[in-house]
């Protein structure tokens, strides 16, 4: 199998979608990103990564974070977890409050803001440090100690966030939050501001593709478990893209705002792509076309 080769096809095919998305700049410190900067890097279950163009960069992984922030409170915490948050799409945009009210701030599922909360409270109340459990676990996967946090980024969200502060109230007022609001948002900012590069992620994500199992051969979470992360991926990790991304794409993915795609190729691999031009859902324009193009030629969807 050449891979390099069919990542050059991928990125090729993504190309001419090139200049229609934009960099996001709600969050200040994201919107200096180069909308066509591009990069793709695809991990096999064995361990070696393949890449093409800036796929060693750190990016700012935003809400790709997510999807290890969720792995780890089930793995700490177990099912109680699914008391707090669903795993239905909301068909709404990743930091809409409309559906707490009626839903009495149980938040639809993990991956739309409000989800990421209270995963990032449990994950809180579990370890005594979401971020940093996040962010250890993405440096011993990716074997990378230089995963970090870009404080800038956090601060700049922190000053900006005016929405999550507003979704993070709303629940604590149903009583959905066990921490303070303060810290549950200082540890939601501080993980969605970590720097990692394509390959970094998609060498983090193989633990999805075997099913649980850690780079070390230990057992993270449960294969039951694993199947739901990657399933509330497919339903839920595009936000009110999903159909789309699940039509075009067909494979659990994960998207954020600083441009990255982590995607999982259940017994086989993970790709991660970043560009930082984004949909109006907030999804990279060019990365999601990369991986229409990957399934498309390879036949590696999940359906
Ligand atoms: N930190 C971003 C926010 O809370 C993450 C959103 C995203 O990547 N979709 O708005």
């Amino acid at each position: 199998m050449d891979y390099g080769q069919l990542l050059r096809d991928a990125r090729a095919a993504a190309f001419v979608q090139q200049g229609r998305g934009r960099s996001a700049d709600y969050i200040p410190a994201l919107a200096e990103a180069d909308p066509s900067a591009f990069g793709m890097a695809l991990a096999t279950v064995e361990g070696v990564v393949h890449g093409v163009g800036q796929w060693e960069k750190p990016f700012s992984v935003q809400s790709v974070a997510k999807v290890f922030a969720l792995a780890l409170a089930l793995a700490e915490g177990g099912d109680r977890l699914w008391r707090g948050v669903g795993r239905e799409p909301s068909g709404n945009p990743f930091n809409s409050l409309v559906q707490l009210e009626s839903e009495q701030g149980i938040p639809r599922n993990p991956f739309i803001n409000a989800g990421a909360l209270v995963v990032t409270d449990r994950l809180l109340e579990l370890t005594g440090d979401a971020a940093g459990a996040v962010r250890n676990f993405l440096r011993s996967e990716s074997g990378n100690p230089a995963v970090g946090t870009d404080d800038s980024v956090a601060e700049s969200e922190a000053r900006h966030g005016h929405r999550n502060a507003a979704l993070a109230h709303f629940m604590a007022s149903f009583g959905s939050l066990r921490n303070p609001v303060d810290s549950v948002l200082a540890h939601y900012y501080a993980h969605c501001a970590i720097a990692a590069s394509c390959k970094d992620l998609a060498l983090a994500g193989l633990f999805l593709a075997r099913h649980g199992i850690r780079v070390d051969g230990s057992r993270l979470l449960s294969r039951s478990e694993a199947k739901r992360v990657n399933a509330v991926m497919l339903t839920c990790g595009t936000y009110d893209a999903a159909g789309d991304f699940a039509f075009r794409v067909g494979l659990p993915g994960k998207s954020g705002v600083g441009g990255g795609v982590l995607a999982v190729l259940p017994g086989r691999g993970a790709v991660c792509v970043w560009s930082p031009g984004l949909d109006a859902a907030g999804n990279s324009v060019l990365g999601v076309a990369a991986l229409d193009a990957l399934t498309t030629a390879t036949g590696w969807s999940v359906f």
